[in-house]
């Protein structure tokens, strides 16, 4: 399997409860390599244009200003197939469907303010990687 990069995003619900650090700790444990990290707090317009895929959805509003809601942690990570093997480490998008010791089943609160973001493909990798991150900033 190639080396692959994936985006991750620690969400607002977790970076709230400062669990930055344990997250982190399940994708290095996993193999996976934070190879970019920056915390920011995204804007109304950054978060609405990330998540524009989910336009009409009924859940848009609220999503987007649950992501807007405190600082996030954005993240590049490195592995082998990293791409799966971090939506592995996440666990389900519904936190009751995810299994145990995963992410989103030991953290999450909701569905919505599911404790993390991970890249779902390789195209979206690459589109969500330069969503947030210059290729200077990536430090393998
Ligand atoms: P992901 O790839 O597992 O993050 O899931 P999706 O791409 O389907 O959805 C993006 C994000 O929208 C999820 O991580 C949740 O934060 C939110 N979301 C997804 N489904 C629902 C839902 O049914 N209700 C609400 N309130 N939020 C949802």
């Amino acid at each position: 399997m190639a080396t692959e990069r994936t985006l991750s995003i620690i969400k607002p619900d977790a970076t709230r409860r400062n669990l930055t650090g344990r997250i982190n700790a399940l994708f290095e444990e996993a193999g996976l390599r934070i190879v970019a990290q920056k915390r920011i707090r995204l804007s109304d317009l950054q978060a609405g244009a990330f998540y524009e895929v989910h336009k009409e959805r009924p859940f848009y509003a609220s999503l987007v200003s649950s992501m807007t809601a405190g600082p996030v942690v954005v993240q590049v990570l490195e592995g082998e197939g990293a791409i799966l093997k971090n939506r592995s480490v996440m666990g389900a998008t519904d936190p009751k469907k995810a299994e145990p010791n995963t992410v989103r089943a030991q953290f999450a609160e909701s569905i919505e303010a599911n404790s993390v973001h991970g890249s779902d493909s390789p195209e979206n990798a690459a589109a969500e990687i330069a969503f947030f991150f210059a290729g200077t900033e990536i430090l393998p």
